[in-house]
């Protein structure tokens, strides 16, 4: 077992009297699990001969690896991770004149099929730990430092998987690169990115969680969207605004919408007028994502000139609106670019 399922300070205290060791050690051993982010057991410098050999015999340490790096000419990098058993995800460091954000996986593929993402098109093969998710931040923290020279200033779940079907280990990994004995960053640096599962988030409200919350909506029609989200036809639009508002009440946070605009799908000004009526009564502010076409999508990008009309509608009617230019796109880094080469290959 991976050392890290049981690595809080209680947990690790039980740990380390099992075997007579005294109390500190588990500070110590706390401290080179999470704030040091020791690779393996004997690298635990201070911890004395018996605790390392008991740990050597009894757990694991499954710390992901670098299998893959590339990088693209707008300075993004994408980063192929390699799990213990074998499997590969991707994170990818965005680096911006204000920012420097980790975007990062939830699950080894994705079981969620949207039509235009290149996640949707591999089937799922699992749920990440949290501690693998928080080892690709923390891994895209030191790249961004030794790249940029600048900390990282931004999380965002919105590379493979769909975070809110790995509840659990999700909020943990955000419990812990939140926690001061972790890498002590803000929620408020952190954007969960969900297709949109209505009982769950109602499930963020109730827990009032303090990160920021964005949906994938790209498209206030419940055929369009469905079309496009077969999750849409178990949380349809009407559902999803109900526990928008939920959600809002609960945490008094604004949500995030986020809108790809597909040519002549769903980039008219009469889509626009249904994303202004379903954003009544939802505190929002709207990302238009620019897309990134991937080879077995039918879909592009819109034109310059239609996604202009569209964002002026919506900033006439009172809408906050960004326009999120794509980045790293030669490397497929890009927004619904990610997928594990061999898998889109294969098909
Ligand atoms: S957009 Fe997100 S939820 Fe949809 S298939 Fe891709 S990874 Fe899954």
């Amino acid at each position: 077992m991976d050392l890290r399922q049981q690595a809080d300070i209680p947990q690790l205290d039980v740990l380390v009297k099992s075997i007579g060791e005294p109390a500190f050690r588990a500070r110590q051993l706390h401290e080179w699990i999470w704030h040091k982010q020791a690779d393996s057991f004997p690298d635990m410098k201070n911890l004395g001969k018996k605790l390392i050999t008991h740990l050597e015999e009894n757990y694991t340490l499954n710390k992901i690896k670098i299998h893959q790096e590339q990088r693209s000419a707008d300075g993004t990098v994408k980063f192929g991770f390699e799990l213990f058993d074998g499997n590969i995800v991707e994170g990818v460091l965005i680096p911006t004149e204000n920012r420097m954000t980790a975007c990062i996986s939830s699950q080894v593929g994705c079981s969620l099929t949207c039509k235009f993402c290149a996640t949707g098109y591999m089937d799922l093969k699992r749920n990440l730990q949290f501690y693998e998710i928080y080892d690709q931040v923390e891994f895209i923290r030191r790249k961004a430092m030794e790249y940029y020279q600048a900390p990282l200033t931004n999380i965002v779940y919105m590379g493979m998987g769909e975070p809110l079907l790995n509840y659990r280990q999700v909020l943990q990994s955000i419990e812990k690169i939140t926690s001061p004995e972790g890498m002590g960053m803000a929620p408020k640096r952190i954007t969960v990115s969900s297709a949109g599962i209505a009982k769950m988030i109602r499930r963020l409200g109730d827990e009032e969680v303090k990160f920021e919350f964005a949906l994938s909506l790209h498209a206030a029609n419940d055929a369009k969207r469905s079309e496009i989200m077969p999750i849409n036809e178990q949380n349809s639009l009407a559902v999803l605004k109900e526990a928008l508002q939920h959600f809002i009440a609960k945490t008094g946070t604004r949500v995030t919408l986020e809108y790809i605009l597909f040519q002549d799908f769903n980039d008219g000004l009469e889509d626009a007028a249904e994303l202004f009526l379903f954003c009544q009564g939802v505190p929002c502010k709207i990302n238009i994502i620019e897309y990134n076409p991937v080879s077995f999508s039918p879909f592009v990008n819109t034109s310059g000139n239609r996604m202009y009309r569209f964002k002026e509608y919506l900033e006439e009617r009172g809408m906050i609106v960004n326009v999120r230019r794509s980045r790293g796109r030669d490397v497929d880094a890009a927004c619904g670019q990610l997928a594990i080469r061999q898998d889109s290959s294969e098909r």
